[in-house]
This record gives structure tokens, sequence and C-alpha cells, in this order.
């Protein structure tokens, strides 16, 4: 729905503005892709909106950015549940990710963002688009539905850390010159479009599958673009005894040797630094996306997200992906930052709800570096901003909304979505994307699910399927 003027009133509006100041019985008035004015609701009254959005009984707070998604994994969750971090890439989710189509990579995309804008994320970072999952029909499939993303596009040029020609999956593997090229064409094509919502990123594909002399050309060409790079660092500790054996050093000194530090990357998990590296990402501006459930979940361990904090290191709060997490729901991602922090370090003093609230707002927006344009509601910034519903059972009473938000939530109570102004999502329906039609795909990926290399879906031996029709 594309309306010039929108009123949302009577809701407790958290700003996330310098002063964190939140409104009760607030207004935002919008006008085009624009935040015109914040208030009282009883002091924004002169305006004539075209559209009013009665917020009463909601949190109206920033869209969620969401810094470290897989699209492509939407399509096979709950495909390794239960296993070890190589069994889950090599027998699982690699062989599907490895059998993709074009139209796996759409469909995929279109559920994920589904799922985004229904649990209340406005932006996010892809970091791994494979040239089979098509690039050009997910970057569609964006622009349809109205997010905000940067899309990255692997690079690589070798096969896995041990560079054995088996590490890696067949299906997964791609050239270095053909990913910079494809890179150089859908920058072109889409880097600033969809009314500027579309970025397109370079995505390293990890250690071990990037030699040295192309990390140096890919943040080379990123800053000579002037876009933003990821990858994933420190996810697991493998990573630290890697770049030990092959570089002699530590993680934080690798990436400062392949000019990878600065305020244009964002590192995904980032679990395994030094304490005295994070001084390090502090000083570079390097971000961090934390992925909590995915790290519970792989068994990857704890980042150090409290004494990041502390030290200043950017940081901001990331899903992963279908098979890892194994939702997209950053409410619930926000519940955990801010509860596994605690028990980790036996303090529950660390990471408050409002930080979490923080890490996956304006974080997410810094780490995209759009923080001059989204991640708190102020004027002139763009109208990225989501209605939480406060009314469910288990978000009553509301008496401290910031609380319920990030201790009782999940995305199930967001109830409205507004991208650039334009509503996503009314009373809990998708305006963009045919959620039905959406669910009921059945693309190829699945159809073969049984014929590549994953013997073991379904349920422990104790569990099974009945084969009696009931
Ligand atoms: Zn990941």
């Amino acid at each position: 729905m594309s309306t010039k003027s929108i009123l949302i009133k009577n809701g407790y509006v958290l700003t996330l503005n310098p002063r964190r100041e939140i409104i009760t019985n607030g207004s935002v008035y919008i006008e085009n892709e624009k935040i015109v004015e914040v208030g009282k609701t009883k002091a924004l009254k002169g305006h004539n909106p075209e559209l009013v959005i009665d917020a009463k009984n909601m949190i109206v707070m920033p869209g969620l950015i969401d810094t470290h998604v897989h699209l492509a994994q939407a399509l096979i969750r709950g495909c390794a549940d239960d296993v070890s971090l190589v069994d889950w890439l090599k027998k699982y989710v690699w062989v599907l990710q490895g059998n993709f189509t074009k139209d796996d990579g759409r469909v995929s995309a279109e559920l994920c963002m589904a799922e985004m804008i229904r649990t209340g994320t406005t932006s996010f970072v892809e970091c791994m688009i494979h040239t089979r999952y098509g690039f050009d029909g997910i970057a569609q499939a964006v622009e349809k539905a109205g997010m905000r993303a940067a899309l990255s596009k692997i690079i690589m040029d070798s096969t896995g850390y041990a560079d054995s020609p088996d590490i890696m999956y067949p299906g997964m593997v791609e050239e270095a010159d053909a990913c910079l090229t494809e890179t150089d064409e859908m920058y072109k094509k889409w880097h600033g479009k969809a009314d500027g919502r579309v970025e397109v990123w370079y995505g390293l594909r990890s250690l071990g599958a990037v030699t040295s002399d192309l990390f140096r050309d890919v943040a080379r060409r990123t800053r000579e673009k002037k876009t933003r790079m990821t990858m994933h660092l420190g996810e697991v500790v493998d990573d630290v005894r890697y770049v030990k054996a092959n570089y002699g050093t530590n993680l934080t000194t690798f990436a400062r040797d392949h000019d990878l530090l600065g305020p244009d990357m964002v590192f995904a998990h980032g679990i395994h630094f030094e304490d005295e590296e994070l001084k390090v990402l502090a000083e570079s501006k390097s971000n961090i996306s934390h992925c909590p459930s995915s790290n519970m979940k792989l068994a990857s361990g704890f980042a150090k997200v409290p004494k990041m904090l502390e030290v200043g290191v950017p940081v901001s709060i990331g899903c992963d992906g279908g098979p890892s997490n194994n939702t997209y729901d950053m409410v619930r991602e926000m519940r955990l930052a801010a509860l596994i922090h605690k028990s980790y370090v036996v303090d529950p003093l660390v990471v408050t709800a409002e930080q979490a609230i923080e890490m996956a707002t304006l974080g997410g927006a810094v780490a995209m570096g759009i923080d001059d344009k989204v991640g708190s509601i102020e004027p002139g910034k763009l109208a990225d901003i989501i209605l939480i519903g406060l009314r469910g059972l288990s978000l009553t009473p509301a008496s401290n909304p910031v609380s319920n938000l990030v201790y009782s939530g999940s995305g199930d109570a967001v109830d409205t979505v507004l991208v650039n102004g334009k509503v996503l999502m009314r009373d809990k329906k998708l305006l963009t994307l045919d959620e039905e039609n959406v669910k009921n795909l059945r693309p190829k990926v699945i159809g073969t699910w049984s014929s590549t290399r994953v013997p073991e879906k379904g349920f422990k031996a104790h569990w099974a399927l009945s084969s009696t029709p009931s």
C-alpha cells in the first residue's frame, strides 16, 4: 500500500533517539518515505493524513535489523537438527543447497522474507548468495517484498579449510573470476536500486575457501565501490587453530593483515576472539553479528557480548538460517541475546533488555552503514517502523513494555510493519507477499531431498512416522 501521509497514534513509542526517549500515548507522523514529527498524540493534532493507524496497546518502535541471514536456508528448515557442525554442513545443508535451482533460491527468499516481515524485521544482511540461487531473482523478490536488504554475493577460490577437494560439496563450489564478475554485474544493476532499499555487498565464503590474494582483492574492491563485506569469522574454535597454523597469528591480526578490519565489515558470530582482540575490533569499528540461537544449537560457544559492549565493539544481532536457528524471528533472538550471557558469565546485570533492543535496531543500522537513515524513530529518518501488540496473554500485564517485548515476546505479536513509509503488513496481514502462496510452493529442492545424500532425514530410532494411515 503506497500512502503519501500516515499518522500512527496512541502508541507506546520507543524512539531509540540519542536520549532514548519513550513516549507514552505517542504519535509518529510520516510523509512519503520519511518521519516528519514524533511526539505526544495530543501534540500532533494538526495533520490531515491519508491513513491513520491506531497503535493503542501497542509498542511503536524502529524496525528490527537482522545482520546475518541465509535466505536460501528457509527452505531447508529442519533438515539438520542435533548434529555436529561438520555433519550439519557436509551431510545436510551443503547437499541440499548444492542442488538448488534459481526457482528454489527465489522461493526460499520469499518464504524467508514473509517470515521476517511477519516477525518485525525490516532490514537484513543476506551473507552468501551462490550463483545457483539466482541473485537477480532474489533481488527482484526483495524489490517486491518491500524490505531493505544488503545482498552479498559469495566470493571464493578454494574448497575448504584443508584445501582438500572433497571438503566442500561440489554443488557449492564457485570460481573466483565468475564470482567477481557477477558481483560487478549485480552491483551495477541493483546497488542503490528499489528506492534505495537494495545494496550489493561482498560475501567472503569462509576461512580456507578464500586465498590471501582474493581476501585483499575483495577488500580493495569493496572500498573502491564504497560498499561493504561480510564473512563468518570465529564461529568455531577450529577457526583459531586454522589461522594459527596457516598464518601464524590470531583472528584479528589475520583480518588486519588482509585489510578486512573496518566499519565496512560485518563478522558473523565472532565467538572465539581473545579479550585483547576485542579492543582491536572496537578501535577498527568492525561489526559483529551475534547469533545466539545458532551458536547454542550448533554448540559453537558463547560470544563475549558483555565484554564487546563494554569495550565498544559494534554488536548487532542475526538469526542465521533455517537449519541453525530454526526461525528468522528477531524478537526471539533479542530474548536469547539478553538471557544467555547472564548465565554464561554468572551475572544477571549483563546484556539488559534495553541493550538487546539497541543491538537489534541501532546496532543493525550501524552494521549496514545506514544509521543516519534508519534504526530509530526521529524526524528526518526513513519510516522503517513496526507496531507490536501488547494484549496477548503472555504480554499481560503490560506495565513494563520493554521487559515484555524482550523477555515475554515473540514475533507473533508484531501487528504492522512499515518500510520506507510503505505498509508491508497491517493487522498481521502481509500486503506485499502472498502468504498462502509462499507456504504452498513446492520447489524442486524438496523433491530432490530424498534423492540426495540425506539418508537420515527423519526421526531418531525411537521415533518413527506411522506407516498405517490414520
Ligand atoms: Zn551463517
